[in-house]
């Protein structure tokens, strides 16, 4: 017998589970709706063509392999801190942020959580409910206690505000409150810059901790400085905060791993401090980060022309799924005739739209029309073409009625 035999069978993951089960599939109307990664509009990957010539500079360079320091490339965390608050913060200019760089947006928030474990023990993590999926796992595995704050209202397709601030209201003080930066993963929804003051207002007056999650930045709007915020926002207040990057969906770098954890402290003091219990966590857990992602993020930012092709290029991408958003919503619109108003779906943002479609609904969508999806739902517009619109629109009527 095999000393593993109490080992049981895991189940798939609910989101990467999909891609599997596409792969199987040999339909060739079959869609892939499930996981967020953009496609042109023929549907394939796509390289964006900076991330090429970033690369193409680290060979004639002849750029070695030696180990990243702990805390990853140096030329990364500046740039990535200076993207997300702005090279002018005074939290930048006053060296307020301990900056680490993660594997990833996950593995940056993992090591957020190791932090809160070992440094604010019993403290909770509010999160949206839904959320995306990997966050509770990231929290359980982690050890940190969690509970869901109202967010997403069935009866509006919209954001249920009043539930969410109530929530956070009583909630202990000193929770950790995490926060979607922009383009809310699943339902696309976000709040509006009103309704984000009004959150930083309660978080200030319960003395909670914010924690944003840009997985998105410059993906949802198609400006860096837009997307960034809700999160310059509650910096411009003088709070201490969380912040994970990824860039994964703005430069297309998903199997690189490159990210970063920032934490906004009140005095620089404070952040060395913090910057040294995150190296001392990421040690034993991967030891260093890989390198690639992190040189060519540094090369793309670090050089004008580079930068502002990423910019046009990044523009471009998150057109592209704005036009598929629009043609979806007129192919629904025309084909269903029950008088349902899809104008939601307009009104959601970034490479989601949460549907409304239950899980019997969303099988159906799998079962006889071959659209894969997450059960909650959630469709990635980032996998759709404009040419697939139609057929999606015909599945998703179907589904509903
Ligand atoms: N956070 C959110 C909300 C996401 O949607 C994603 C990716 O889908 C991530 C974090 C992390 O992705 P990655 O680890 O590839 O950066």
């Amino acid at each position: 017998a095999s000393r593993f035999e109490s080992v049981t069978m895991a189940p798939p993951d609910p989101i990467l589970g999909v891609s599997e089960a596409f792969r199987a599939d040999t339909h060739e109307s079959k869609l892939n709706l499930g996981v967020g990664a953009y496609r042109t509009e023929e549907l394939q990957p796509y390289v964006l063509d900076v991330v090429k010539k970033a690369e193409n500079l680290m060979v004639e360079r002849g750029e070695n392999k030696e180990y990243l320091p702990i805390e990853g490339l140096a030329a990364f965390n500046k740039v990535t801190a200076e993207l997300l608050f702005g090279a002018d913060n005074p939290v930048i200019k006053q060296q307020r942020v301990a900056t680490v760089q993660g594997l990833s947006g996950t593995g940056s928030l993992r090591l957020a959580a190791a932090l809160i474990e070992r440094y604010f023990p019993g403290a909770k993590v509010l999160i949206s409910s839904p959320t995306w999926g990997n966050h509770k796992n990231i929290f359980n595995d982690s050890r940190v206690p969690w509970s869901e704050y109202r967010y997403y209202d069935p009866k509006t397709v919209g954001l249920d505000f009043e539930g969410m601030i109530a929530d956070i209201k009583a909630a202990p003080e000193g929770s950790f409150v995490l926060l979607h930066g922009c383009a809310h993963n699943p339902t696309g929804i976000d709040p509006t810059p009103e309704q984000w003051e009004k959150i930083a207002n309660v978080i200030q007056a319960k003395s909670h901790i914010p924690f944003f999650d840009v997985a998105y930045q410059g993906f949802a709007s198609g400006s860096l400085d837009t997307d960034a915020a809700s999160v310059r926002l509650f910096t411009a207040r003088g709070m201490e905060l969380l912040v994970a990057q990824s860039y994964s969906k703005n430069l297309g770098l998903y199997a690189e791993r490159i990210g970063a954890i920032n934490v906004v402290c009140s005095s620089a003091d404070a952040a060395a401090r913090v910057k040294s219990q995150l190296k001392r966590l990421a040690r034993p857990m991967y030891s260093n980060p890989p390198i690639h992602g992190a040189r060519i993020v540094a090369n793309v930012v670090g050089d004008p022309a580079l930068f502002n092709e990423w910019k046009a290029e990044m523009e471009m991408m998150a057109g592209r799924i704005k036009n598929v958003r629009q043609k979806l919503y007129d192919s629904l619109s025309a084909k269903d005739k029950s008088g349902k108003d899809w104008s939601f779906i307009l009104k959601q943002i970034g490479m989601f739209s949460f549907t409304g479609l239950n899980i019997d609904q969303s099988a159906n969508m799998t079962s006889k029309w071959h659209v894969y999806m997450t059960k909650d739902g959630r469709i990635s517009l980032a996998g759709l073409s404009l040419a697939k619109c139609d057929y999606l629109a015909d599945a998703i009527v179907d589904s509903f009625h």
